[in-house]
């Protein structure tokens, strides 16, 4: 079964004929603006899992100097998906419809989160990144 995505305005879709993996949300400050919100919320796929169904010509996208970057839709301003040097690398979880069959498996950079925000409890939460065998 197919994961499908899409923006706020509904121009932009995607599917993955895959799964993801490894959905977490980063805390940090850089995040926080990325994502208009108190965090990312994002999951990793196999990049030849993933492909544009419609509106990929909408698709703007921001690049950092380390090479990660985010794609969004340039109407409504859904942030899509990240891009590591120029590769699809995961998409946020705001813009998949319905279950994919993953759940936020940890919280990271908890030791910079915003003053207004109260992490849940249950998951596991790193001050920074992840031990590396997490
Ligand atoms: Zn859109
Ligand atoms: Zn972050």
């Amino acid at each position: 079964m197919a994961i499908n995505g899409a923006c706020f305005c509904g121009e932009v879709t995607y599917k993955i004929d895959g799964k993801l993996r490894d959905a977490r949300s980063c805390h940090c400050s850089m995040c926080r603006k990325a994502f208009s919100s108190q965090a990312s919320s994002y999951a990793l796929l196999e990049p030849n899992e993933f492909s544009w169904l419609t509106g990929e010509n909408l698709l703007t996208s921001f690049n950092s100097k380390n090479g990660a970057g985010l794609q969004f839709c340039s109407k409504c301003g859904s942030t899509l998906c990240g891009t590591y040097k120029g590769s699809i690398h995961g998409v946020t979880l705001g813009c998949v419809e319905g279950d994919p069959q993953v759940e936020l498996g940890m919280h990271i950079f908890v030791g910079s989160k915003a003053s207004w925000e109260t992490i849940p409890e249950g998951v596991p939460q790193y001050e920074e990144w992840p031990p590396k065998n997490a």
